[in-house]
C-alpha cells in the first residue's frame, strides 16, 4: 500500500518515474586516474564576465588540468527573470580567449554527464525531488507571501531567529489529506527540504584552502522548487555535483556560509560530500577600505574592459596567476620565458582572505610581458585586437605587415627590452607618424620648442637635409649631428648646457630634436636613429622639405 508520502509524491509528479538508482547508473563516478581533480565553472547567464569569474575559472580549470581531471561549463539559468539570451556563449568565447578551454561544456550537443544547462535538467531534478518527497525529506508548501511575512515579523517581534523551521514551518504540520486535496485543487506551492538541524548545534567541514571551517547548522526549510518547478541555487549545486561527479567544488567565498545546507543535503542524500574550496573574492581599495569589485561601480570588473583596452592577455593572466599563489611570483623570476600553465597551483598557498585588485601591477605586468614578446607574436596579437576593437590600427598594420613589425622590433631583441607598450590600444599613438598619412598631419602643427626661431629650424634643416649621415652606422651619424651642433653653439653635452644655459643656443638634444620633429611630426619616439633607418633615407628627405616649406 501506498503511504501518503508517496500519495503526495505521485500526485505532484504523476509522470517522473526515473529513479535515484537510474541516475546513477546514467551518471556513474568518472574514471580518471588517482587523484584527478573534477572541477567545474557555473556562471548565470547575465552577459557578463566579471573579472572575479575568469579568476575563479582559471584556477578551477588549472587543478583540473594539472591533475588530469576535467574541467566542465555548467549554465546556472534557473532564475529565469535574469537570463540574457545568448550570454552564456559571450562567456565560453571570452573564457576561451584566456585559455580556459573547458573539456565540456554548456554549448556542446552532447556530453556525457549532461545536459548541462540547469533548465534542461528538469526531470534530474524532479525525479530527486520525488524520491526526497517519498521519504519524506521533502514536501510542499502552500504559504503565501503574507503569511511568510507574518511569521517574519512575529519573529522579529519575539527576537527569534529568522526563517522558515520547526515550529514556523507550519506546511511541514498540515495533515497530509488536506495536502493532496490542495495540490488536487491547484494550489500553488514550492517543495522545501526539511532540515533535521537544530538551534546551537554546529557542524564543521574541511576547505581545501582554509582548513577545517565551522558553522551554525542549518535549520531552516529551504526551498529546493520553486513555483515554476526549477530548482534553487542549493539544490541544484548538490544534485548536479553530484551527478556530474564533482570531486573538488570551487566557488566563491560568499557561498561559504552556505555550506552547511548543502551539506546537509548531501548527508541526506546518502551522496559523497565533494571538497569544497572556497576562493578568496577580490577587494578593491576605495578611499582606503576594502571593499568588492563591483560590476556597478568598478569598470574593471567586468573583463571586457581589459579586452577593450587591449592589455594583453598573457599579462592579465600572469597577473590573475600572482593573486592565485603568493609562490607565482618567485617562480616567474626564476622561469621569465616559460608558459604560465607550468605553474603548479596549490591550495595551500591561496590567500585566505580577499585578494585585493591592483590596477598598476596589471599594467607592469602587462608592460613586461609585450616588452618581452618576439616581434612576430606581438604583430599578430596586435592585428588581432585592432580588427575587432581599432580599424586604424587594422588599416596600418595591414598595409605593410614587415614594416610594422620592424617598428615594433625596436629597441626588443636586447636584454632590457624597451618597455613603450602596456596595452595594445597604445600602439597606434606611439607609431602612426611612420605612416605618411598621419605624419603630414601632424607635422601642421609644426611642434617644435618655441625656444627656437623658424630662421634658425629652416638653416639646420636645410643643412641636414643635405648630409644626413644616414649611411652611417649610429656612433658615426650621432657625431655627425653632434659636430653639426657643436658648430652652431649647442653644447655638446646636456649637463654642460644646464650648467650654464646662457652660453649656448641649446644642447645636442635639443638640436637632434628639431630633426626628429621635422621628420616624425613629434619630439617622442622610439630610437630616433632606427626609425630613420626604417622611414629610409629618400622619405627622411621628403618629409624634412616639406617641413621647411611649411616654415
Ligand atoms: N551560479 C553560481 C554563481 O554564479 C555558481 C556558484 C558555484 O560555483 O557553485 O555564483
Amino acid at each position: 500500500m501506498k503511504n501518503l508520502n508517496q500519495m503526495i509524491a505521485d500526485k505532484i509528479f504523476p509522470n517522473v518515474h526515473l529513479t535515484l538508482e537510474d541516475l546513477d547508473n546514467k551518471y556513474p563516478p568518472r574514471s580518471l586516474k588517482e587523484g584527478a581533480m573534477v572541477t567545474r565553472f557555473a556562471p548565470s547567464p547575465t552577459g557578463f564576465l566579471h573579472t572575479g569569474s575568469l579568476f575563479t575559472s582559471l584556477v578551477s580549470y588549472r587543478f583540473a588540468k594539472q591533475t588530469d581531471g576535467v574541467f566542465f561549463l555548467r549554465l546556472e539559468d534557473t532564475d529565469q527573470k535574469r537570463e540574457i539570451r545568448g550570454s552564456g556563449d559571450k562567456v565560453v568565447e571570452q573564457l576561451e580567449t584566456f585559455g580556459v578551454v573547458p573539456d565540456e561544456s554548456f554549448l556542446d550537443e552532447e556530453t556525457p554527464y549532461g545536459p548541462l544547462v540547469q533548465s534542461e535538467r528538469k526531470d534530474i531534478y524532479h525525479a530527486v525531488i520525488k524520491s526526497m518527497i517519498q521519504s519524506g525529506d521533502a514536501y510542499p508548501c502552500f504559504c503565501t507571501h503574507e503569511e511568510l511575512a507574518d511569521i517574519r515579523s512575529h519573529q522579529e517581534k519575539n527576537k527569534l531567529l529568522p526563517g522558515y523551521y520547526g515550529e514556523f514551518a507550519t506546511c511541514r504540520h498540515l495533515n497530509q489529506d488536506d495536502v493532496l486535496k490542495r495540490i488536487e485543487r491547484g494550489d500553488e506551492f514550492v517543495i522545501r527540504f526539511k532540515s533535521d538541524g537544530q538551534v546551537d548545534q554546529r557542524v564543521s567541514f574541511d576547505d581545501a584552502i582554509r582548513g577545517r571551517i565551522e558553522f551554525p547548522a542549518n535549520i531552516l526549510d529551504i526551498v529546493i522548487m520553486k513555483t515554476d518547478g526549477l530548482p534553487t541555487y542549493h539544490f541544484a549545486h548538490v544534485v548536479d555535483d553530484h551527478f556530474m561527479r564533482i570531486t573538488h567544488v570551487t566557488r566563491g567565498e560568499e557561498w561559504m556560509s552556505s555550506a552547511p545546507i548543502h551539506l546537509e543535503i548531501f548527508d541526506r542524500l546518502a551522496w559523497p560530500q565533494p571538497i569544497y574550496a572556497h576562493f578568496p573574492v577580490i577587494m578593491k581599495l576605495d578611499e582606503g577600505k576594502r571593499r568588492k569589485l563591483s560590476k556597478r561601480k568598478d569598470q574593471e570588473a567586468s573583463v571586457d574592459y581589459f579586452l577593450e583596452k587591449g592589455y594583453p592577455i598573457e599579462g592579465f593572466l600572469e597577473y590573475l596567476m600572482t593573486l592565485a599563489n603568493s609562490n607565482f611570483e618567485e617562480w616567474r623570476i626564476k622561469h621569465p620565458q616559460a608558459d604560465i600553465f607550468d605553474f603548479e597551483l596549490s591550495f595551500n598557498k591561496m590567500s585566505l582572505d580577499g585578494a585585493l585588485f591592483d590596477i598598476e601591477k596589471i599594467k607592469s605586468i602587462s608592460k613586461d610581458r609585450l616588452a618581452l614578446m618576439n616581434a612576430k607574436t606581438f604583430t599578430s596579437n596586435a592585428l588581432e585586437y585592432a580588427e575587432k576593437y581599432e580599424p586604424r590600427l587594422e588599416e596600418i598594420i595591414s598595409l605593410n605587415r614587415d614594416y610594422f613589425e620592424a617598428i615594433i622590433n625596436i629597441g626588443r631583441d636586447q636584454k632590457k627590452p624597451r618597455k613603450d607598450y602596456e596595452k595594445y590600444s597604445d600602439i597606434f599613438d606611439v607609431v602612426s607618424f611612420m605612416y605618411d598619412k598621419y605624419f603630414y598631419e601632424m607635422i601642421q602643427e609644426l611642434p617644435f620648442d618655441d625656444r627656437f626661431s623658424h630662421d634658425m629650424i629652416e638653416d639646420i634643416l636645410n643643412e641636414y637635409v643635405n648630409d644626413t649621415g644616414l649611411d652611417l652606422d649610429q656612433n658615426e651619424w650621432f657625431n655627425k649631428m653632434k659636430e653639426k651642433a657643436v658648430s652652431r653653439n649647442f653644447a655638446a653635452r646636456p649637463k654642460d648646457y644646464k650648467k650654464q644655459p646662457d652660453a649656448f643656443v641649446g644642447h645636442v638634444g635639443d638640436y637632434a630634436e628639431i630633426i626628429r620633429v621635422a621628420s616624425c611630426g613629434k619630439a617622442n619616439t622610439p630610437n630616433f636613429y632606427d626609425i630613420l633607418q626604417i622611414l629610409g633615407k629618400e622619405r627622411v628627405v621628403e618629409r624634412i622639405k616639406y617641413t621647411i616649406g611649411l616654415l
